[in-house]
């Protein structure tokens, strides 16, 4: 155990007390490695497309410096890299502003299946592209949930891009919202389930860590940062939510998010105060 130890000296009547404090800096130092390893993560994957910029632009400026068709060949390239440069910049922002609130519970009321099937929506031009077709079944009516609408909507559309974007072409992809008792609490259960060749089991423990993607699976070319898992299972823990993984290779994947149902008590209010 690694500890500080710190004292004061306090008089009495009785003669001197000594007041001795232990601080256990095991958790501590465990945040440091972590934010460290964090950082030396982050470095390494932003360096990358970097590396492979500024190799593009020597070249462009060098050897390739008049010659057209390798031009034409190479900015489609480096528009890639910057995009995907963008797009780690974006996660790791939100990972680190989830991060920052999460002691703090969101207390916005949120229609949740409103939200969700926004959050469909917008992956629309995607999914059209990638043909593959997006359902979305309610059960719970306009209940809703406390919240922060755009974390949450971040949460669906991480979600919904992955089962898009994994399921592979031609696929479906069925996303449901239902009524679900956990313990004593109503939750509404959100789960974004497709149809793509699914994950070993042997990764599922580690989907939610940060950069972790799964070498060799299909779409894991497709310029993923290995941050949308990390950043979902950070805003359901901010709201103090589930995320449950089941995937079998062969038979999809299904992601599910229980988030505790919103009671307004206006009603009880009504009744309490209602004119006899
Ligand atoms: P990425 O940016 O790589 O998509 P994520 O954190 O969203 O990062 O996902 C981590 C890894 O989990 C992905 O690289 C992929 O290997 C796997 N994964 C996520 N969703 C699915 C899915 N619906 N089907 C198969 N594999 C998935």
């Amino acid at each position: 155990m690694a500890a500080t130890v710190s004292w004061l000296v306090l008089p009495s009547d009785a003669g001197p007390s000594i007041l001795v404090y232990l601080r256990d800096l095991t958790e501590q130092r465990r945040l440091d490695q972590l934010r460290a390893d964090f950082i030396a993560n982050a470095s390494h994957e932003i360096k990358t497309p970097l590396a492979s910029l500024s190799g593009f632009i020597q070249t462009l400026h060098g050897a390739a410096r008049h010659d057209e068709a390798a031009r034409d060949r190479f900015l489609p390239i480096m528009a890639k890299q910057a995009e995907r440069m963008a797009r780690l910049i974006d996660n790791l922002m939100s990972l680190s502003r989830v991060e920052m609130r999460a002691h703090l519970k969101p207390q916005g009321e949120v229609a949740i299946a409103e939200l969700v099937e926004q959050a469909c929506e917008a992956l629309e031009p995607m999914a059209a592209e990638a043909d593959v077709t997006v359902a979305v079944e309610s059960e719970v009516g306009d209940v809703t949930v406390l919240g922060d609408r755009d974390e949450l909507t971040q949460v669906f559309i991480n979600l919904v891009h992955n089962a898009i974007k994994y399921g592979g072409n031609g696929g479906s992809v069925q996303v449901k919202l239902k009524r679900q008792r956990s313990g004593s609490q109503d939750m509404i259960a959100i789960s974004v389930e497709d149809d793509g060749p699914g994950i070993l089991g042997q990764h599922l423990p580690r989907l939610t860590e940060r950069f972790y993607r799964v070498a060799g699976a299909a779409g894991h070319e497709k310029g993923g940062t290995g941050l949308g898992l990390a950043i979902v299972k950070h805003v359901v823990n901010r709201h103090r939510g589930e995320l449950r993984i089941a995937s079998e290779v062969g038979s999809g994947s299904k992601f599910t998010v229980l988030l505790a149902e919103h009671k307004s008590n206006l009603g009880l209010l009504e009744v309490a105060f209602k004119p006899t």
